[in-house]
Protein backbone atom coordinates (compact mmCIF):
# COMPACT_ATOMS: atom_id res chain seq x y z
CA UNK A 1 0.00 0.00 0.00
CA UNK A 2 1.38 3.38 -0.76
CA UNK A 3 1.09 5.80 2.28
CA UNK A 4 2.35 9.39 1.79
CA UNK A 5 3.43 11.51 4.71
CA UNK A 6 -0.12 13.82 4.60
CA UNK A 7 -2.25 11.16 6.14
CA UNK A 8 -0.28 10.87 8.83
CA UNK A 9 1.55 7.20 8.48
CA UNK A 10 5.20 7.45 8.54
CA UNK A 11 6.75 5.98 5.50
CA UNK A 12 9.83 4.21 5.78
CA UNK A 13 10.72 4.79 2.43
CA UNK A 14 13.11 7.90 2.00
CA UNK A 15 11.54 8.33 -1.83
CA UNK A 16 8.21 9.21 -0.43
CA UNK A 17 9.11 11.74 2.43
CA UNK A 18 11.58 13.48 0.82
CA UNK A 19 9.92 16.40 -1.10
CA UNK A 20 11.20 16.22 -4.99
CA UNK A 21 14.14 14.94 -6.91
CA UNK A 22 15.99 17.46 -6.51
CA UNK A 23 19.74 16.95 -5.74
CA UNK A 24 19.77 19.53 -2.91
CA UNK A 25 17.55 20.41 -0.28
CA UNK A 26 17.44 23.73 1.92
CA UNK A 27 16.61 24.43 4.93
CA UNK A 28 14.54 27.20 6.74
CA UNK A 29 17.37 30.18 6.49
CA UNK A 30 15.80 32.67 9.62
CA UNK A 31 16.11 31.99 13.25
CA UNK A 32 11.90 31.98 13.47
CA UNK A 33 11.01 30.47 16.94
CA UNK A 34 7.51 28.59 18.00
CA UNK A 35 5.52 29.12 20.90
CA UNK A 36 3.72 26.95 23.13
CA UNK A 37 0.79 26.54 20.73
CA UNK A 38 2.59 25.72 17.73
CA UNK A 39 2.33 29.60 16.30
CA UNK A 40 5.66 30.69 15.08
CA UNK A 41 6.77 34.49 15.43
CA UNK A 42 6.89 34.76 11.62
CA UNK A 43 5.34 34.68 8.23
CA UNK A 44 6.17 34.67 5.03
CA UNK A 45 4.51 37.92 4.02
CA UNK A 46 5.31 37.57 0.51
CA UNK A 47 6.05 34.20 -1.98
CA UNK A 48 7.81 34.04 -5.60
CA UNK A 49 5.33 35.31 -8.41
CA UNK A 50 3.96 32.19 -10.48
CA UNK A 51 2.27 34.32 -13.04
CA UNK A 52 3.71 34.61 -16.19
CA UNK A 53 2.22 38.07 -17.07
CA UNK A 54 3.44 41.23 -16.40
CA UNK A 55 0.43 42.42 -14.27
CA UNK A 56 -0.71 40.06 -11.49
CA UNK A 57 0.72 38.00 -9.39
CA UNK A 58 0.40 34.00 -7.81
CA UNK A 59 1.44 32.10 -5.37
CA UNK A 60 2.47 28.37 -5.32
CA UNK A 61 -0.80 27.69 -4.34
CA UNK A 62 -2.76 30.46 -6.71
CA UNK A 63 -3.07 32.74 -3.30
CA UNK A 64 -2.43 36.90 -3.65
CA UNK A 65 0.59 36.41 -1.08
CA UNK A 66 3.01 38.02 -2.67
CA UNK A 67 3.01 41.12 -5.43
CA UNK A 68 3.94 40.84 -9.61
CA UNK A 69 7.41 40.23 -10.42
CA UNK A 70 8.30 39.19 -6.85
CA UNK A 71 12.07 36.31 -7.05
CA UNK A 72 12.13 35.03 -3.98
CA UNK A 73 10.45 34.27 -0.14
CA UNK A 74 10.20 36.90 2.19
CA UNK A 75 10.53 36.04 5.92
CA UNK A 76 8.90 38.60 8.03
CA UNK A 77 9.87 38.81 11.80
CA UNK A 78 6.77 39.80 13.82
CA UNK A 79 8.62 39.94 17.31
CA UNK A 80 9.93 43.55 17.84
CA UNK A 81 12.19 42.66 20.90
CA UNK A 82 13.85 39.77 19.48
CA UNK A 83 13.86 41.65 16.36
CA UNK A 84 16.30 44.29 18.29
CA UNK A 85 18.02 41.38 20.20
CA UNK A 86 19.15 40.31 16.57
CA UNK A 87 17.17 37.35 14.38
CA UNK A 88 19.70 35.29 12.72
CA UNK A 89 19.84 34.34 9.42
CA UNK A 90 20.91 30.75 8.24
CA UNK A 91 22.84 29.36 5.41
CA UNK A 92 20.20 27.40 3.97
CA UNK A 93 22.69 24.59 2.56
CA UNK A 94 26.07 24.16 2.56
CA UNK A 95 28.00 26.31 0.15
CA UNK A 96 30.93 28.56 -0.74
CA UNK A 97 30.29 32.49 0.22
CA UNK A 98 30.39 34.45 -3.38
CA UNK A 99 29.42 38.21 -2.44
CA UNK A 100 29.10 39.83 0.68
CA UNK A 101 27.57 43.67 1.28
CA UNK A 102 27.01 44.83 4.95
CA UNK A 103 27.25 48.60 5.34
CA UNK A 104 24.49 49.80 3.94
CA UNK A 105 22.13 51.55 6.83
CA UNK A 106 18.82 50.03 8.06
CA UNK A 107 15.68 51.78 7.65
CA UNK A 108 16.04 54.24 4.99
CA UNK A 109 13.35 53.09 3.20
CA UNK A 110 10.69 53.82 5.99
CA UNK A 111 12.26 57.63 6.59
CA UNK A 112 10.97 57.98 3.17
CA UNK A 113 14.48 59.24 2.19
CA UNK A 114 14.79 60.46 -1.50
CA UNK A 115 15.62 57.22 -4.17
CA UNK A 116 19.22 58.49 -4.94
CA UNK A 117 19.82 57.87 -1.42
CA UNK A 118 18.96 54.42 -1.31
CA UNK A 119 21.77 52.98 -4.18
CA UNK A 120 20.96 49.17 -3.07
CA UNK A 121 17.50 47.93 -3.53
CA UNK A 122 18.76 44.40 -2.06
CA UNK A 123 20.65 46.24 1.11
CA UNK A 124 23.24 44.30 2.63
CA UNK A 125 22.90 40.94 1.03
CA UNK A 126 25.19 37.64 1.28
CA UNK A 127 25.33 35.26 -2.07
CA UNK A 128 26.32 31.53 -1.63
CA UNK A 129 27.03 29.11 -4.33
CA UNK A 130 25.70 25.51 -3.69
CA UNK A 131 26.49 22.07 -5.57
CA UNK A 132 24.53 21.63 -8.89
CA UNK A 133 24.39 25.22 -9.88
CA UNK A 134 22.58 26.30 -7.37
CA UNK A 135 22.64 30.14 -5.61
CA UNK A 136 21.08 31.26 -2.69
CA UNK A 137 20.76 35.07 -2.15
CA UNK A 138 20.00 36.99 1.62
CA UNK A 139 18.82 40.40 1.52
CA UNK A 140 18.22 43.21 3.62
CA UNK A 141 20.36 42.14 6.69
CA UNK A 142 21.04 44.65 9.29
CA UNK A 143 23.93 47.00 8.63
CA UNK A 144 27.31 45.12 10.32
CA UNK A 145 25.66 41.80 11.06
CA UNK A 146 26.92 39.91 8.47
CA UNK A 147 29.56 36.96 9.65
CA UNK A 148 31.08 36.08 5.97
CA UNK A 149 33.71 36.79 4.03
CA UNK A 150 33.84 36.23 0.30
CA UNK A 151 35.70 33.02 0.13
CA UNK A 152 34.48 31.52 3.09
CA UNK A 153 32.80 27.74 2.97
CA UNK A 154 29.69 27.88 5.19
CA UNK A 155 27.83 25.01 6.37
CA UNK A 156 23.65 24.62 6.69
CA UNK A 157 22.70 26.34 9.73
CA UNK A 158 25.58 28.63 10.07
CA UNK A 159 24.92 32.01 10.88
CA UNK A 160 25.43 34.27 8.54
CA UNK A 161 24.01 37.98 9.32
CA UNK A 162 20.92 38.83 11.02
CA UNK A 163 17.47 40.16 9.55
CA UNK A 164 18.01 44.03 9.04
CA UNK A 165 15.78 46.80 7.11
CA UNK A 166 18.15 47.48 4.63
CA UNK A 167 17.60 48.59 1.16
CA UNK A 168 14.43 48.70 -0.50
CA UNK A 169 12.14 47.07 2.02
CA UNK A 170 9.08 48.19 4.27
CA UNK A 171 9.48 46.08 7.23
CA UNK A 172 11.56 44.05 9.17
CA UNK A 173 12.40 40.74 6.75
CA UNK A 174 14.54 38.37 5.09
CA UNK A 175 14.54 38.24 1.71
CA UNK A 176 15.40 34.70 0.74
CA UNK A 177 16.37 33.19 -2.77
CA UNK A 178 16.81 30.14 -4.67
CA UNK A 179 18.83 30.30 -8.19
CA UNK A 180 19.66 27.70 -10.52
CA UNK A 181 22.01 28.44 -13.19
CA UNK A 182 21.19 26.61 -16.56
CA UNK A 183 21.55 27.98 -19.67
CA UNK A 184 20.56 31.21 -17.88
CA UNK A 185 20.00 32.12 -14.10
CA UNK A 186 16.48 31.14 -13.41
CA UNK A 187 14.78 31.67 -9.78
CA UNK A 188 13.22 28.65 -8.20
CA UNK A 189 10.69 28.51 -5.77
CA UNK A 190 11.21 26.29 -2.59
CA UNK A 191 7.55 25.62 -2.15
CA UNK A 192 7.20 24.52 -5.80
CA UNK A 193 10.19 23.13 -7.58
CA UNK A 194 8.95 21.84 -10.56
CA UNK A 195 7.69 24.91 -12.50
CA UNK A 196 5.43 27.81 -12.30
CA UNK A 197 2.66 26.76 -15.32
CA UNK A 198 -0.10 25.18 -13.22
CA UNK A 199 -0.85 25.62 -9.56
CA UNK A 200 0.24 23.48 -7.11
CA UNK A 201 -1.64 22.22 -3.95
CA UNK A 202 -0.12 23.68 -0.90
CA UNK A 203 0.25 20.04 0.50
CA UNK A 204 2.24 18.40 -2.74
CA UNK A 205 5.46 18.23 -0.14
CA UNK A 206 7.09 16.17 -2.89
CA UNK A 207 7.08 19.79 -4.99
CA UNK A 208 8.97 21.70 -2.24
CA UNK A 209 12.44 22.01 -1.29
CA UNK A 210 12.56 21.91 2.43
CA UNK A 211 14.69 19.90 4.52
CA UNK A 212 12.28 21.04 7.11
CA UNK A 213 9.11 20.96 5.47
CA UNK A 214 6.71 20.70 8.60
CA UNK A 215 8.38 23.65 10.45
CA UNK A 216 5.23 25.97 11.28
CA UNK A 217 7.30 28.55 9.89
CA UNK A 218 7.33 26.98 6.66
CA UNK A 219 3.45 26.64 6.24
CA UNK A 220 0.84 28.73 4.84
CA UNK A 221 -0.67 30.09 7.89
CA UNK A 222 -3.56 31.47 8.31
CA UNK A 223 -4.32 35.19 8.75
CA UNK A 224 -1.85 36.72 11.14
CA UNK A 225 -2.61 39.93 13.78
CA UNK A 226 -0.08 41.74 15.83
CA UNK A 227 -1.33 44.59 18.43
CA UNK A 228 -0.12 46.77 21.17
CA UNK A 229 -0.74 50.55 22.74
CA UNK A 230 0.55 53.67 21.95
CA UNK A 231 0.26 57.31 22.92
CA UNK A 232 0.13 58.29 19.08
CA UNK A 233 -1.67 57.74 16.04
CA UNK A 234 0.13 54.83 14.27
CA UNK A 235 1.36 54.98 11.07
CA UNK A 236 2.24 51.78 9.30
CA UNK A 237 5.39 52.64 8.42
CA UNK A 238 6.64 53.65 11.99
CA UNK A 239 5.09 50.73 13.57
CA UNK A 240 7.41 48.89 10.97
CA UNK A 241 10.27 49.92 12.08
CA UNK A 242 11.28 48.29 15.15
CA UNK A 243 14.30 50.69 16.31
CA UNK A 244 12.29 53.91 15.41
CA UNK A 245 11.32 55.76 18.55
CA UNK A 246 7.14 56.16 19.49
CA UNK A 247 5.32 58.08 22.24
CA UNK A 248 4.35 55.20 24.63
CA UNK A 249 0.72 55.00 26.52
CA UNK A 250 1.10 57.24 29.55
CA UNK A 251 3.19 59.84 27.52
CA UNK A 252 0.06 61.61 26.20
CA UNK A 253 -3.81 62.13 27.11
CA UNK A 254 -4.64 59.64 24.43
CA UNK A 255 -4.24 55.54 24.66
CA UNK A 256 -4.24 54.22 21.65
CA UNK A 257 -4.60 50.18 21.14
CA UNK A 258 -3.69 49.32 17.27
CA UNK A 259 -3.73 45.81 15.48
CA UNK A 260 -2.06 45.06 12.25
CA UNK A 261 -3.11 42.25 10.37
CA UNK A 262 -1.12 40.41 7.54
CA UNK A 263 -3.10 38.27 4.67
CA UNK A 264 -6.80 39.62 5.55
CA UNK A 265 -9.07 38.95 3.16
CA UNK A 266 -12.45 40.47 1.82
CA UNK A 267 -14.22 37.42 3.97
CA UNK A 268 -12.70 39.07 6.90
CA UNK A 269 -13.29 42.30 9.24
CA UNK A 270 -11.74 43.23 12.12
CA UNK A 271 -13.26 44.12 15.54
CA UNK A 272 -11.41 45.93 18.07
CA UNK A 273 -12.19 47.12 21.67
CA UNK A 274 -10.93 48.91 24.35
CA UNK A 275 -12.53 47.92 27.86
CA UNK A 276 -12.29 48.75 31.54
CA UNK A 277 -11.59 46.33 34.20
CA UNK A 278 -15.06 45.15 34.35
CA UNK A 279 -15.43 44.56 31.00
CA UNK A 280 -17.26 47.58 30.47
CA UNK A 281 -16.77 48.93 26.66
CA UNK A 282 -15.29 52.24 26.51
CA UNK A 283 -14.26 52.27 22.84
CA UNK A 284 -14.84 50.35 20.13
CA UNK A 285 -13.64 50.04 16.47
CA UNK A 286 -14.23 47.75 13.20
CA UNK A 287 -12.07 47.64 9.80
CA UNK A 288 -12.62 45.85 6.82
CA UNK A 289 -11.65 46.07 3.42
CA UNK A 290 -13.22 45.67 -0.24
CA UNK A 291 -10.19 44.12 -1.52
CA UNK A 292 -7.01 41.29 -0.15
CA UNK A 293 -4.82 43.01 2.10
CA UNK A 294 -1.36 42.17 2.28
CA UNK A 295 -0.85 44.70 5.81
CA UNK A 296 -3.90 46.38 7.60
CA UNK A 297 -3.78 48.77 10.38
CA UNK A 298 -6.73 49.78 12.69
CA UNK A 299 -7.03 51.46 15.49
CA UNK A 300 -8.98 52.84 18.77
CA UNK A 301 -8.42 55.33 20.78
CA UNK A 302 -9.64 56.51 24.15
CA UNK A 303 -8.40 59.62 26.37
CA UNK A 304 -6.74 59.07 29.53
CA UNK A 305 -8.35 62.40 31.18
CA UNK A 306 -11.93 61.39 30.39
CA UNK A 307 -10.88 58.15 32.55
CA UNK A 308 -9.61 59.39 36.06
CA UNK A 309 -6.00 58.16 34.52
CA UNK A 310 -3.97 60.84 33.38
CA UNK A 311 0.01 61.19 35.26
CA UNK A 312 -0.10 57.22 34.99
CA UNK A 313 2.65 54.90 33.21
CA UNK A 314 1.91 52.10 30.69
CA UNK A 315 1.81 49.26 33.55
CA UNK A 316 -0.43 51.23 35.56
CA UNK A 317 -2.60 52.60 32.86
CA UNK A 318 -2.89 48.70 31.35
CA UNK A 319 -4.20 47.64 34.70
CA UNK A 320 -6.81 49.75 34.73
CA UNK A 321 -8.00 48.68 30.74
CA UNK A 322 -7.08 46.28 28.40
CA UNK A 323 -7.81 45.95 24.30
CA UNK A 324 -9.75 42.89 22.89
CA UNK A 325 -9.49 42.15 18.98
CA UNK A 326 -10.85 39.69 16.89
CA UNK A 327 -10.82 38.83 13.40
CA UNK A 328 -14.48 37.37 12.11
CA UNK A 329 -15.86 36.58 8.83
CA UNK A 330 -17.90 39.51 7.66
ZN1 LIG B 1 11.41 39.84 -1.25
Amino acid sequence: MRTSPDNGIASDNPEETNQSNSPILFQLPVDCRTDEGGTPDCLIQNYKDHDTTRTSFKDFSCGPRGYDGHTGTDFRVLDDKRYRDGIAVFAAADGRVSRIEGREPDGLYLENQPAAERRNPAGNVVLLQHDFGYRTLYAHLKKGSVTVEPGDYVKAGDVIGFVGLSGFTEFPHLHFEIRRKTARTEFVDPFSFQGNETCVEERSKKQRLWSDDNNPSLQYQDTRTKSGWLGEKPKSRELNNPDKPKVLLGQSDIAIYWVQSFHQTTEQELLLKIKDSSGNLLSKHQCAFESFKAQTLCFVGVRLSSLGLTGRNQDEILQKIYGEHELRSK
